[in-house]
């Protein structure tokens, strides 16, 4: 700013004054019909928002939008990751004596957002912070202002990108000195919040101290003790919920001028425990596509894309959580299939429940808005309409045993929100409109004091006609006119030809080139009683708007019940419509761990490819059958669609939906791995290898007999030596811990691992030649597969007939030399397994290190004590023994 010249003037040294309070946010000053933004922030909104760069005076930039537009232009703001805070007047301009007065009402922040106009429907919008307790320790809250919902969970620190990336919150508090927090994947907080989405906000490490935050808490409660909410004294889990308040209260607090203590509608934090739920780890979530895909970020093409189908905004917020929270205990998956299965057992009724719970809108998002003091009519309205909906859903379910639950939890709000429905549908009208400074939002007769006030108005059209139809009687002019305008208020008209004809007792108000307007006493009074009148009726309208939604606050546990009751069983509705019309099935939930799919289907390209989707079968980890099995066969064969699929089938089933198959049958699991492809972490600064091993590390610590881990791929980032001995070492070490394995590789050496261990099997995809091409037939189908086909795949794929000719010669040769006692000239060079042969049996394989067998360094690798090798140490390993060939000096043959 210091380039910028100081403009003096009143109105900007409160401008000054509010920016000084606010130096994060970007200031929407109002000023007239315009919210103005100068010096940097005018810089800045011309950048981001488009608008025109104007100057205020000499060198005090400045840009502006109009303030009928100004949700729009906050969204963008918002979008873009500002924080923005709205300057109003907060005086009628035409009564201040001196510059308007001014104040800051709105502070408006990616991660406290209410407007309607500000939040996308489907989608939560939650708050989070997070605090270092100790070196293994992070505590991490949450809260949905939108909503109300609050919770806060103590996280190992090394799962802290995990959980982050499930609760994907759109801003981040953490205390000062804290940014930096390391997370998982070695990258600090700066690093990661941008990939799922989060602003981060540094906020003083006093907001996150113990005490203060206990304070606060138990004074956002009303409550002398928190444990009554299962929180011990000076219990760490309550730091995180304690910025998070502060947080709230002062972006909240002067929406209504009065400056709060608490925020009413926020309910008491639940404590999380990670226990109840399936893990999903943040790279399994992103690589799974679950709630949004990995090229371009939309939820188009993603799981949640492909099988949302919900009638609420509740519901389509609610099925996101649920795809990310998986549950894992069979008896409550049971629970919500019960539920699924009378749905697909009932067309009508589904119809019907779905045609009722349409009906309810955003309940959460109304309370929350009547709470923070941001409600429009139409929230009121439609909060009304949807409590009465309570009762014809409780009566849809009563007499059926699988949505008693729910019914329970419904039947004690319906009383309640019936009344409240009622009260509320008595006191408004049906089409509310827009703004209660219009008026008109009450039934007539509701209420006498605003009866009275609006009768004067309207009966003051009868008076004025009557009284301009005296005064052309008094004064035989014909033409005389009694008007209103805004700036003189009521006033008689004439003609300037009849101008002499006035009566001397009236006044003058005004001279026109053509016409002359008097007023006269009486007149005066009536224009005193009118206009009190209507400023009285609004008056009254928003006394009785504050107390029906202090009717509809008091109702805000009801309200919640009821909403939840509304987001489950639209929810489990819209399970139970895929299953009907996509032939999903109910799978059995085990305890075992074991995992048998028959004719499963990838949820979003079974969608895509309707009957050309090749169903595959799965058996892994029951009784007779190897936990882990090793899948080889050519690129573009429909590996990667196999383990993806399984994936997403087990984690559909632990959200108790129907899934894509035949049948399945398939143990509770605790945590689904996946390391899927070489993600592109380039943008992160990390070194793709370092990355797949960083997740490679991950499951080796984590993975147990009751996970389901995916591998595609591993070892592609590093020499093929290095990868495939680690690729060789992690499937032994998985298969020895007895975790239900897919593990697709090129590595076709591998497939020798099912002839020693007990517990691997092969599976490959089977590929037909047909005269000169192949083709892909995506049957899944037990067995190695013995060629790669990868020079008929880049013949497909277009490359020049040349390099394809020179490929299958250099083949050729290659294989012969396999086979003979070692590479020769052909193969310089050449180091990948893909490029080279595969059709080498089993004891030929091996043939890859013939040529050093009588190296110390295959004497080392011999030695090597490969179950208990970390992946990691495997590296500093693999380094060793390859210097150790370094060093040797005919090493130019490979
Ligand atoms: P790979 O991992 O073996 O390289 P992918 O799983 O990526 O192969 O599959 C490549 C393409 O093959 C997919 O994009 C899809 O179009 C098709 N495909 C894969 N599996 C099937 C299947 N079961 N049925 C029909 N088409 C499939």
């Amino acid at each position: 700013m210091a380039a910028h010249a100081r403009d003096d003037t009143p109105a900007m040294r409160q401008f000054h004054r509010f920016k000084k309070q606010h130096p994060d946010c970007v200031l929407f000053f109002r000023m007239g019909d315009f919210y103005e933004m100068f010096y940097d922030d005018a810089e800045l909104a011309h950048r981001v928002l488009g608008v025109t760069l104007t100057q205020r005076t000499e060198g005090v930039p400045m840009a502006g939008v109009p303030y009928h537009a100004v949700e729009n232009y906050l969204r963008r703001m918002i979008e873009a990751g500002y924080r923005v805070a709205v300057c109003d007047q907060v005086e009628d301009p035409a009564q201040a004596k001196g510059v308007v007065k001014r104040d800051v009402t709105r502070v408006i922040t990616p991660g406290t957002l209410t407007d309607e106009a500000l939040l996308a429907e489907g989608r939560e919008n939650p708050l989070a912070a997070a605090v270092v307790i100790d070196e293994e320790t992070v505590a991490v809250g949450w809260a949905e202002l939108s909503t109300g919902a609050m919770a806060a969970a103590l996280i190992d620190s090394h799962e802290i990108a995990d959980e982050l990336a499930r609760i994907a919150p759109r801003e981040l508090l953490l205390a000062e000195g804290d940014m930096d927090l390391a997370t998982v994947s070695g990258q600090n907080m700066t690093q990661f919040a941008p990939q799922i989405g989060a602003v981060l906000t540094e906020r003083p490490a006093w907001h996150f101290q113990p005490r203060e935050a206990e304070e606060l808490t138990k004074q956002q409660f009303e409550v002398a003790t928190l444990k009554g909410f299962g929180f011990e004294d000076g219990d760490n889990l309550i730091r995180p919920v304690g910025a998070i308040l502060h947080y709230l209260l002062e972006t909240q607090k002067s929406s209504d001028g009065t400056g709060r203590t608490r925020i009413a509608h926020l309910r008491p934090p639940r404590r999380f425990s990670r226990q109840h739920h399936m893990v999903i780890d943040h790279v399994s979530l992103r690589s799974l596509e679950i709630d949004r895909t990995l090229r371009t970020g939309s939820i188009e093409g993603s799981l949640l894309g492909t099988i949302q189908d919900c009638v609420t905004a509740m519901g389509k917020r609610g099925l996101r959580h649920w795809l990310c929270y998986p549950l894992r205990d069979r008896q409550l998956i049971e629970q919500r299939q019960r539920v699924v299965e009378s749905f697909v057992a009932d067309d009508r009724f589904l119809t019907e429940l779905r045609d009722v719970a349409g009906q309810v809108q955003d309940v959460p998002r109304m309370i929350a808005r009547l709470s923070v003091g941001r409600a429009l009519p139409r929230d009121l309205v439609g909060l009304g309409r949807s409590a009465n909906q309570a009762s014809a859903i409780a009566s849809l379910l009563s007499g059926r045993p699988a949505l008693k639950p729910h019914l329970d939890r419904l039947e004690e709000a319906v009383r309640h929100l019936s009344e409240l429905a009622r009260t509320i549908a008595d006191a408004c009208i049906e089409s509310p409109p827009g703004h209660l400074r219009d008026g008109g939002l009450f039934r007539d007769g509701f209420d006498a004091s605003l009866d009275e006030y609006r009768n004067l108005q309207r009966d003051s059209h009868a008076w004025l006609a009557r009284y301009q139809k005296e005064l052309i009687e008094q004064t035989g002019i014909q033409s005389l006119k009694v008007a209103f305008n805004k700036v003189f208020g009521y006033y008689i008209e004439v003609t300037a030809a009849n101008r002499d004809r006035a009566p001397d007792h009236w006044s003058r108000r005004q001279t026109l080139k053509n016409a002359e307007r008097f007023i006269t006493p009486q007149l005066k009074e009536f224009e005193g009683k009118v206009l009190s009148a209507e400023q009285r009726a609004v008056a009254r309208e928003q006394e009785l708007f504050a107390s029906l939604c202090d009717a509809a606050s008091a109702q805000t546990d009801h309200l919640h019940a009821f909403a939840e009751v509304v987001a489950a069983l639209d929810v489990l509705a819209c399970f139970a419509r895929r299953a009907v019309r996509h032939r999903y099935v109910r799978p059995q939930i085990i305890e075992e761990p074991g995992l048998r799919i028959q004719g499963g289907r990838h949820p979003v390209l079974d969608e895509l490819l309707g009957d050309q989707f090749v169903p595959n079968d799965v058996d892994l980890g029951n009784e007779t059958t190897a936990s882990l099995a090793l899948i080889t066969g050519p690129n573009m064969a429909g590996k990667s669609t196999y383990i993806r699929q399984t994936a997403l089938i087990v984690l559909l089933a632990h959200t108790g939906a129907f899934v894509p198959a035949d049948a399945a049958q398939i143990g509770v699991c605790d945590r689904i791995f996946t390391r899927v492809g070489a993600s592109d972490e380039l943008h992160t600064g990390q070194s793709t290898f370092m990355v797949e091993m960083t997740e490679t590390a991950n499951i080796c610590h984590h993975a147990t007999e009751s996970s389901l881990v995916i591998l595609d791929e591993i070892g592609r980032g590093t020499s093929t030596l290095d990868g495939l001995s680690l690729a060789w070492a992690l499937a032994e070490y998985l298969a020895a811990r007895r975790c239900r394995t897919l593990f697709a590789t090129h590595y076709h050496e591998l497939t020798a691992l099912a002839d020693t261990q007990a517990n691997v099997c092969n599976l490959n995809v089977t590929v037909r030649e047909w005269h000169d091409q192949i083709v892909f037939l995506h049957r899944i189908v037990s067995g190695a597969t013995d060629r790669s086909y990868g020079i008929h795949v880049a013949k497909i794929a277009g490359v020049p007939p040349p390099v394809i000719e020179r490929a299958n010669q250099l083949l050729e040769q290659l294989e012969v030399n396999h086979r003979g006692p070692g590479p020769s000239q052909p193969g310089a060079g050449v180091t990948d397994t893909e490029a080279g042969p595969n059709s080498a049996p089993p004891d030929g394989q091996m043939s890859l290190f013939t040529e050093y067998l009588d190296h110390p360094a295959v004497d080392a690798l011999q030695r090597m004590d490969l179950n208990h090798l970390t992946p990691l140490a495997a590296m500093d390993e693999l380094r060793r023994l390859h210097d150790m060939l370094n060093d040797r000096p005919n090493n130019t043959t490979h």
